[in-house]
């Protein structure tokens, strides 16, 4: 069954679809962290629809109210009902740090690069300016603002020219660039201050400094402490709003509400997507202090910024993750993740990292060049044993594991008893 339905994809579906060939998955059903095909294999679920699943497939806690809401009420475009404005004082109350309580939100629409396109018009909005400071590495969406700030040359060079004044600084990334931690957040630091702030720089009048307060698609690169501290610096001196992309990174996943907590920085913005909707419907919110809720009524518009089942969704899951300490799950879940992966004796395993269940192998060959095939043929390993594992970074060389929450450690035994295993066998 499996075979006709991806014979047919293939024949009518669109060249880009992102599908990985070596796991042709096609799901029929899915449960907590776990999917069936449409053969009936059922597969762990280690990535989560990209960190979209945070409360597990079809929680059940969240389908209850979705069943009820979809029966009732599912689109006012902006006009009020009890689940818009549940979640938005959901989301302020939970907003990461002095943002709790003095923030507001703005439904940006389905993606998160709807969240991102409306940060990028709220800086602008804001500031006057126009210059906005992003990183190599980064990915924050598809859209001509969000592909502008994301690090990635090939992705967005058949579109060019994208948005103007755009300048990239390097991402602290101790491992791969090979120095101390304090000297690649120097580094990185002096970079972005003098994009900011050296006349000669070429960025004129910038407007933000965009983040990843992790780098997802860049590799779950994990900075180290003091960069983010070191931005809200820079950014305070310079009167430049910080926006911080939570869109993987948030919403639970690294085990506090926002990546952002753990350093203990509040930023001016925080757009996040992905886990927002529940249990994978799509919607998007940018979260901003409210002395920046400066537009006009209109002044940015959508009309699908009204899903009442997706807000509804989203509130249960928050619901359901306070409820269930998933938080506190997490953290001690993810620790015992990443220390299973250092325990495996496998040269080619350079670095793990992550923080909570958001977590990151690099995999690198003895000549230091980034070990993509290896990676490719772990989850090809891990999918013919029932075991869904993604990837990551800049070449395909970084292992991510990105379950649900809800995930058990018996079924994160499970998981890394067969992803050990096929890192054992790839590497040997
Ligand atoms: N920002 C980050 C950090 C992301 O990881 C992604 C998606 N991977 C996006 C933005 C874009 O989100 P979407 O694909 O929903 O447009």
């Amino acid at each position: 069954k499996g075979r006709d339905l991806l014979e047919r994809q293939e024949a009518i579906d669109s060249n880009a679809v992102a599908y990985p060939d070596h796991i042709p998955l096609v799901p029929d059903a899915a449960k907590g962290a776990t999917i069936k095909d449409v053969d009936g294999n059922v597969f762990l679920d280690m990535f989560a629809g990209i960190g979209v699943l945070n409360v597990g497939h079809a929680n059940p806690y969240v389908m209850e109210a979705v069943h009820e809401q979809a029966d009732k009420l599912v689109h006012t475009v902006d006009f009020p009902s009890e689940p818009r404005l549940d979640l938005i004082e959901k989301l302020e109350a939970r907003a990461p740090g002095d943002l709790a309580g003095n923030s507001k939100v703005v439904f940006g629409g389905p993606t998160g690069s709807d969240a991102i396109e409306a940060a990028i018009k709220l800086a602008k909005y804001n500031t006057g300016g126009h210059g906005l400071i992003a990183f190599r590495g980064s990915y924050h969406g598809a859209t001509s603002g969000a592909m502008s700030i994301t690090g990635k040359k090939d992705f967005k060079e058949p579109y060019a020219p994208l948005l103007g004044d755009v300048e990239f600084a390097p991402y602290p990334h101790p491992y791969a660039q090979d120095r101390p931690p304090e000297e690649a957040v120097a580094r990185s630091l002096e970079e972005v201050r003098a994009i900011v702030e050296d006349p000669y720089s070429g960025l004129t009048n910038p407007a933000g400094i965009f983040v990843e307060p992790i780098q997802g698609e860049g590799g779950v690169v994990t900075p180290p402490e003091g960069f983010l501290a070191g931005l809200r610096e820079i950014a305070d001196d310079n009167d430049l709003p910080l926006v911080v992309d939570e869109i993987q990174a948030g919403l639970g996943r690294t085990g506090q509400w926002w990546a952002s907590d753990h350093y203990d920085v509040t930023p001016d913005i925080v757009t996040t997507a992905k886990a927002l909707g529940g249990v994978g419907f799509p919607l998007s919110a940018t979260i901003y202090h409210e002395d920046l809720d400066t537009w006009g009524p209109g002044d940015h518009a959508g009309t699908y910024r009204g899903h009442v089942v997706a807000m509804r969704a989203g509130s249960r899951a928050i619901e359901y993750i306070e409820a269930h300490d998933l938080l506190a799950h997490a953290r001690d879940l993810g620790a015992h993740v990443r220390e299973r992966l250092r325990d495996v004796n496998a040269p080619l395993v350079g670095d793990v990292r992550g923080k909570g269940l958001f977590v990151g192998a690099e995999f690198t060959n003895p000549d230091g060049t980034p070990a993509a095939d290896a990676v490719k043929a772990v989850q090809r390993y891990c999918y013919e044993r029932g075991v869904l594992v993604w990837k990551a970074g800049p070449h395909g060389n970084v292992l991510r594991l990105l379950p649900p929450l809800v995930l058990t450690e018996a079924q994160a035994d499970t998981a890394l008893d067969v992803i050990c295993e096929a890192i054992d066998h790839v590497t040997a």
